[in-house]
């Protein structure tokens, strides 16, 4: 190990975790300090609304890397301690006991927290979030206890991680309500056609949906929720809340350090901050989206690893990654959602098989230019369109539109 000061990276989660793992990797020789709130090393947060909350994985195979791997390559993992602040000036953290950390390089992979609803109410026991292992081991034993019946979930917000649990919960055995303040569930992640393609598969396996619904507050008994009461006096009886309403950066020690930040830290292509000296990655960043011509903070597995390899990168002075076109995935029953890019400056969509059952992918189009595709097991359209979106390759829209042309004739 090298004399210099160490990398410190704040955040041990699938960013953090990554980041550490590829500075080994591309023959970073220093120290490594990597620092997490929670009492876990880092671990993948996809399986607990998934296979985990049913039930169908155990808690190791959640882990990025064994417990033994971190000592064994020199990365020292300081688990259940929080950093307080950072001082850009001396170029060290501050714990939350008084420990203060010099750095060389920092990394910033705070990630996002769940946001809360301030509604009387939220404060009742049986009241949850998803966002830490924790909070998934909370809500499965919730929906899991034995105590009596059939537990009733309601679950407000009808975003992925929402409809996600929820198809987990039914798993279980589980009655579900979604509700949506918006007049369709997927409102800000997904077009129409895909929103009530989800919605209506989630009714055919017994969710029940409340639309443009307004929560006035939850209503408990003996301090445990009990029903959820909406703005149009009716009551809707529970056992379990979830609240599933987006995610907040956690970029408040950067803003304290005069970092700049706007709804999140502001990275460039590098994963750099407006501070030479330290990098931001994952959840947390606001960054650039060279394909889109726009920033914008993504919440995804894929953009945790793509800037962890750009903030390696940079650091050990190795090329700058390509860009990569955006991705995410969504797992609900038996359904596997892809989507790849943003459909940003879309002036039309071309449908590829049939939106009334699954195996079907919808193209966002800018002329003849495929920007974002939503594929409904239909793999083959997802990696293809993804290849294309990234190349910018104008396609022929009757051949796209065609389920019997090969994904790989459509280019024109
Ligand atoms: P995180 O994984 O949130 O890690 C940040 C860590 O930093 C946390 O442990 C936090 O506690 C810690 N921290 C924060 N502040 C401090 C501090 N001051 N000091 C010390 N530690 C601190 N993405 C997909 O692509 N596909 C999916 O299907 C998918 N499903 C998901 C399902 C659920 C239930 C959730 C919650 C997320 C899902 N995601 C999915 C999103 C994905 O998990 C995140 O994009 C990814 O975890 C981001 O990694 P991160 O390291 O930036 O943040």
């Amino acid at each position: 190990m090298s004399d210099s000061a160490p990398i410190v990276i704040v955040g041990a989660g699938h960013a953090g975790g990554t980041a550490a793992a590829l500075l080994r990797q591309y023959g970073h020789a220093g120290a490594v300090i990597l620092i997490g709130d929670e009492p876990l090393g880092p671990y993948q947060r996809p399986p607990l609304s998934k296979a985990w909350l049913k039930g169908e994985a155990d808690g190791d195979s959640l882990r990025l890397k064994a417990p033994e791997w971190y000592a064994d390559n020199g990365v020292d993992l300081r688990l259940s301690q929080t950093v307080a602040a950072l001082d850009r000036a001396t170029r060290a953290v501050r714990l939350s006991d008084g420990e203060t950390i010099p750095y060389d390089h920092l990394i910033l992979a705070t990630g996002a927290r769940a946001r809360l609803l301030p509604i009387e109410g939220a404060d009742l026991n049986g009241v949850m979030v998803l966002r830490t292992a924790a909070d998934a081991e909370a809500l499965k034993a919730a929906l899991s206890s034995q105590r009596h019946r059939v537990k009733r979930l309601a679950v407000i917000g009808g975003g992925y991680v929402g409809l996600e649990a929820a198809a987990s919960a039914r798993a279980l055995g589980a009655e579900v309500v979604i509700l949506e303040r918006e007049s369709r569930i997927l409102a800000r992640v997904a077009c129409p056609v895909l929103s009530r393609f989800f919605q209506d598969y989630h009714r055919e396996r017994g969710v029940h949906f409340i639309l443009d619904a307004a929560v006035e507050r939850l209503i408990g008994e003996d301090g445990r929720v009990r029903g959820v009461r909406l703005a149009d006096g009716s009551v809707l009886d529970c056992d379990v809340v979830l609240v599933g309403v987006g995610a907040v950066p956690n970029d408040e020690l950067a803003r304290a350090a005069g970092l700049d930040c706007q709804d999140g830290i502001l990275v460039d292509l590098a994963a750099r901050t407006s501070d030479p000296a330290i990098f931001a990655i994952g959840d947390v960043t606001r960054r650039p989206m060279p394909l889109y011509d726009t920033v914008m903070r993504l919440e995804s597995v894929p953009n945790a690893l793509e800037q962890a390899r750009q903030a390696a990168a940079a650091i050990t002075g190795r090329p700058a990654p390509e860009p990569e076109t955006p991705w995410f995935w969504s797992d609900q029953y038996d359904l596997k959602l892809q989507i790849a890019g943003v459909p940003v400056g879309c002036d039309d969509m071309v449908v590829r098989g049939d939106p009334g059952a699954p195996g079907f992918a919808l193209f966002h189009m800018a002329g003849d230019v495929i920007r974002a595709v939503e594929a409904v097991n239909a793999p083959g359209e997802f990696l293809v369109g993804r290849q294309l979106i990234g190349r910018r390759t104008p396609v022929c829209r009757e051949r796209l539109a065609d389920r019997a042309t090969p994904m790989k004739s459509v280019a024109l």
